[in-house]
């Protein structure tokens, strides 16, 4: 891939002390989050580096979210230049970038018309008034999602995703939600009532710890969708985007697979990878569903947000598209995402101690390890794999991301390179390698 040179020179470091900035967090950041001891301050394509100066490896890339990597020209560019022109108009007008961004995304999927707004949980809120929406005149509101899926942290995110962890604490509820085991259409099946009216699933579930779907069960959804007059949709929120190298999971995943062909959801969510790295979500709205169409159900005045679409997030949108499509990046995910997984798996049968299993595909990896307890480096340890894991691998150059109990999350810059992920794999075979032994 051709390195393409910055605009501008690379801002010098600034040496922060880690220690005072961590102090004004803890004294005026809402303790939300837990966080890792590290203060970033910098980035350069799959790099990062924190406030004393030390390089990572960033596998990471937000969560799927930089799919260029850090500080890349172009966006840079594409910011600047448009933000000469017009950063913000309200969507009670035109502009070319929202367009034109539209007409790109329905064209790597099917006829149909998008919604702007600014994150996935927003997006799946439009999703979930689709639906609702769609089923509102015959009394039906029941969207089922699955067993361990993640949503987005809103209201109706966390009772859409199906891990108690995420409720706990903030019931009720919003009414209408019900999970069912993931891959398992007899549940589903089963599940129906006669208030569904909608069926929500990740196309690869990026919190649940890395788990495609199958093909049966995309195909084996929509035909039951299609019988009983049901939405499919999809959160593509963490596994779109090309990070599959396909724009959309469920094309890889249904890739030469015998009737297929014309498989579409009737609604998908995105957002993270879109603006690789300025905030931007989006929805896709299938054009003629169940004998509607579907696209123009939420008509004027059913839905909106102030800062949806606006030209400064889609020109930068469509800026990362141009780069994604110059560069062949899918093709280029494709590729190297198979030589990852390879190296992963050669890993689980190295190192069986330590390792269990390596899901996923492209650039959306999870490495199962056992359980803490049972890894001979981290006996007597009380945090969950994942977690130490994720710190070994901070202190060897690498940021990656836990995802539950037991799995490490790969989700690199589409535009990583075969040396750098040749560096990731070594790093994380060293700490394998140490945690094997004790
Ligand atoms: C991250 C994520 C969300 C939530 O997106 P936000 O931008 O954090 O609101 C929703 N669904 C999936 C699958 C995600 O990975």
């Amino acid at each position: 891939m051709k390195e393409i040179v910055p605009p501008v020179p690379m801002p010098p470091l600034v040496h922060n002390q880690y220690s005072e900035i961590r102090e004004t967090f803890n004294r005026y950041v809402v303790p939300s989050y837990s966080r890792f001891e590290i203060a970033l301050a910098r980035g350069q394509g799959s790099y990062v580096w924190d406030v004393a100066g030390r390089r990572y490896l960033d596998l990471g890339s937000g969560i799927a979210v930089c799919a260029l990597g850090h500080a890349h020209a172009e966006i840079t560019k594409a910011l600047v230049e448009q933000s000469q022109r017009l950063m913000h108009v309200s969507n009670l007008y035109y502009h070319e970038p929202q367009g034109r961004l539209a007409e790109r995304l329905v064209g790597y999927l099917a006829p149909g018309k998008v919604f702007f707004c600014n994150s996935g949980g927003e997006a799946n809120e439009g999703l979930f008034k689709l639906a609702r929406k769609f089923g509102h005149d015959e009394g039906r509101f029941e969207v089922l999602t699955a067993q361990q899926s993640f949503h987005g942290r809103t209201l109706a995110g966390i009772s859409a995703t199906g891990q108690e962890k995420v409720k706990k604490g903030f019931e009720p509820a919003v009414p209408g939600f019900r999970h069912v085991p993931y891959n398992d259409l007899d549940a589903v099946r089963q599940a129906l009532s006669p208030s569904t009216v909608a069926i929500l699933i990740e196309g690869i579930q990026g919190e649940g710890g890395i788990t495609p779907a199958t093909a049966e069960y995309l195909l084996g959804l929509r035909r039951l969708c299609d019988e009983r007059r049901l939405l499919l949709m999809i959160d593509a929120v963490q596994c779109g985007h090309f990070r599959t190298g396909r724009f959309q999971s469920f094309q890889r995943i249904l890739e030469g697979v015998d009737g297929a062909a014309g498989f579409m959801p009737d609604a998908i969510s995105m957002a993270k990878s879109l603006g690789g790295g300025f905030p931007i979500g989006a929805f896709w709205i299938r054009g003629e569903s169940h004998g509607v169409r579907l696209s123009d159900l939420l008509g004027p005045g059913t839905h909106a947000t102030t800062f949806g679409g606006t030209p400064l997030g889609c020109a930068v949108a469509n800026r990362v598209l141009d780069v994604i499509e110059a560069e062949d990046l899918a093709g280029h995910v494709r590729t190297l995402g198979d030589w990852l997984k390879d190296e992963l798996q050669r890993l689980v049968e190295t190192y069986p101690t330590v390792l269990r299993t390596v899901r996923g595909m492209g650039f959306m990896l999870g490495l199962e390890f056992q359980p803490a307890a049972e890894i001979p480096g981290l006996a007597g340890t009380e945090k969950v794999a994942a977690v130490q894991v994720v710190s070994r691998l901070h202190e060897a150059g690498v940021l990656t991301i836990p995802s539950g109990a037991q799995v490490v999350r790969l989700l690199p810059a589409l535009n990583l390179s075969k040396p750098q992920a040749e560096e990731g794999i070594a790093a994380i075979e060293r700490v394998v390698h140490r945690l094997s032994i004790g």
